[in-house]
């Protein structure tokens, strides 16, 4: 069965700019959704403003010189990270068993206890709390969401939080690791920003920790929940080693972690250090089939909507992060799945941006008796299973 979406497209075409990781000219737009929403985290009160909240376009980009992809329609002016942002993932004891281990050998490769630990796009500030914790450290978290810094400030040897981009000014703080996770792939001047750190750590010496989302296993799945318009940078292990490198700094480690889902890079500025994976020809080769793994998940994915439709049964999505975000607006999905559940309560009441479906609490399941349940994750099917079963019903379970 073939199922293309009338927003989605396979351009094959040059992208309209230079590469942001190495400046290369010979990008070219392989996949592109227009009219998708450019928040996927906020939290929004009211279905209407949900249903319309801002929209943007995606065109990914695939750099061959590099590897690097990017959004080669991004406009970052049609993102406020100022806003009440909620990304935790905390939760959920699958991930804080995990990150409980990255923050152990963290600690463990920088020498970082009793130093400062610094952190760009912090959050709320949980892994700061956290590692400042076990490592007996103070730290600084820079982030201009309104949230962040709603954790206990006590931690370690003390937090305190800066509402600010990070930028030159804060080489000040004399930071023996900083911190990037989960927000360089917001950013779309890449080499800027890693040129940034580079000068924030060079005097002082310190460590760089940076952890982003993996693309590689994004292009050989077709996942295509995992494209959407907060993310502009989207790194592989030999892309994001390559750039760090190119901006001065000599790699410690770079590591494929949970399940395959994310890039952790340790390193500090220098030379030497380990080479950067060798892996563009694997790259351009993935972004070549991208084209048919993507049309062939995006026709499982309508084609087990479909079904339920057809069947008149009550379908959820489990997990309410970009991922379902992502999933439903590519689909165009929004009339067959009846609600989203979400573990986390500060989510609970809210809409889903661009679809405005409503956030709900596992408990809701007694109530709401879904036929079947769609987990955005897979990572957490153990977990959710058991809630699952904790709740009673007898629902169908798939996971993207
Ligand atoms: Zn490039």
């Amino acid at each position: 069965m073939s199922f293309l979406p009338p927003h989605v497209s396979f351009p094959d075409e040059p992208a309209l700019q230079a590469c942001p990781a190495c400046a290369s000219a010979a990008a070219r737009r392989v996949y592109a959704v227009r009219g998708i929403p450019t928040h996927s985290c906020v939290l929004l009160d009211d279905q209407e403003a949900a249903r319309s909240f801002h929209a943007g376009d995606l065109a990914l980009a695939h750099c061959p010189d590099c590897g690097f992809l990017f959004n080669d329609a991004f406009d970052p002016r049609l993102l406020d990270y100022s806003e009440d942002y909620e990304e935790t993932q905390g939760c959920s004891a699958t991930f804080s068993a995990w990150l409980e281990g990255v923050i152990d050998r963290l600690v463990e490769r920088t020498d970082l206890a009793g130093g400062t630990l610094v952190e760009v796009g912090c959050g709320r500030g949980d892994f700061l709390a956290q590692t400042c914790r076990s490592a007996s450290c103070a730290g600084v978290g820079i982030d201009p969401s309104a949230t962040a810094g709603r954790v206990d400030h006590a931690a370690g040897r003390g937090l305190r939080f800066l509402h600010e981009r990070y930028g030159a000014s804060h080489a000040d703080l004399h930071a023996d690791v900083l911190a990037c996770r989960h927000t360089l792939e917001h950013l779309a001047p890449v080499a800027e920003v890693a040129a940034l750190f580079h000068g924030g750590l060079e005097e002082h010496g310190g460590h760089l920790f940076v952890e982003v989302p993996d693309t590689r296993r994004i292009l050989e799945e077709g996942a295509f929940w995992d494209l959407y318009y907060e993310h502009c940078s989207y790194f592989s292990a030999g892309s994001l080693g390559r750039l760090f490198k190119r901006s001065g700094f000599a790699l410690d480690a770079l590591e494929v972690e949970y399940g395959g889902q994310y890039l952790q890079l340790t390193a500090h500025p220098g030379v030497g250090g380990a080479a950067p994976l060798d892996d563009l020809a694997h790259l351009a080769a993935a972004v070549k089939r991208f084209t048919e793994t993507c049309r062939a998940t995006l026709a499982r994915w309508h084609g087990v909507l479909e079904e339920a439709r057809s069947a008149n049964q009550t379908l959820v999505l489990w997990g309410s992060g970009s991922k379902a975000t992502g999933f439903l607006t590519t689909l165009g999905a929004q009339d067959t799945v009846r609600a989203v559940v979400d573990i986390n309560p500060a989510k609970h009441g809210h809409f889903v941006a661009g679809t405005g479906h409503r956030i709900v609490a596992p408990g809701s399941l007694t109530e709401l008796q879904p036929d079947r349940v769609v987990i955005m994750n897979p990572v957490y099917r153990d977990e959710i299973q058991a809630d699952l079963d904790r709740l009673g019903g007898s629902a169908q379970v798939d996971a993207v």
